[in-house]
Order: C-alpha cells, then structure tokens, then sequence
C-alpha cells in the first residue's frame, strides 16, 4: 500500500471542508483550536500513518492548500 505525506499552505485554507468530507481514510479535520491568517479554522491530519496518498483531498481542494508526496 503506497503511503503519503501531506504537507498544507495553511493560509490559503478558506475553510470548506472539502478535504474532509473526501478523504477516504477519515484522517483529515478541521483543528478548532488553530486559525490561519484569514481566520479560518486549519486542516490537519489526526493519523499521518494511515495517509495512503490518493491525493483526494487535493484535488478537492479549491485552494491547492494541500500537497501529496506518495511514497510507494
Ligand atoms: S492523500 Fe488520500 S488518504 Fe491521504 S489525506 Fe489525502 S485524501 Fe486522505
Ligand atoms: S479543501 Fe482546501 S480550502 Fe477546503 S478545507 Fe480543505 S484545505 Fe481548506
């Protein structure tokens, strides 16, 4: 199984959720603690191991926040 590894431009996140609601594994949400320059809520990763590097969630992405590195 490949393997990814996101890294995200966390001040360009609008806060859409999209990434979410995409991600197969169920690995990615929106932190409620921590907000980017634009006052919205970022996108993290609660299982990084579990990332399989489909790169949904960045194509999703309106935004290009997010950028996956597949590991295979
Ligand atoms: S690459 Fe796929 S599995 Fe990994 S966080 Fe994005 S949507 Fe989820
Ligand atoms: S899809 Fe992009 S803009 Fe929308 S919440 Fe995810 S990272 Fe942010």
């Amino acid at each position: 199984m490949p393997k990814g590894k996101l890294t995200f431009e966390h001040d360009l996140c609008k806060g859409c959720g999209l990434c979410v609601e995409y991600c197969p594994q169920h690995i990615l949400y929106q932190d409620k603690k921590t907000l980017n320059d634009s006052g919205y809520n970022i996108v993290s990763v609660s299982e990084p191991d579990k990332c399989i590097g489909c790169a949904f969630c960045a194509m999703m992405c309106p935004d290009s926040v997010i950028k996956v590195e597949v590991d295979k």
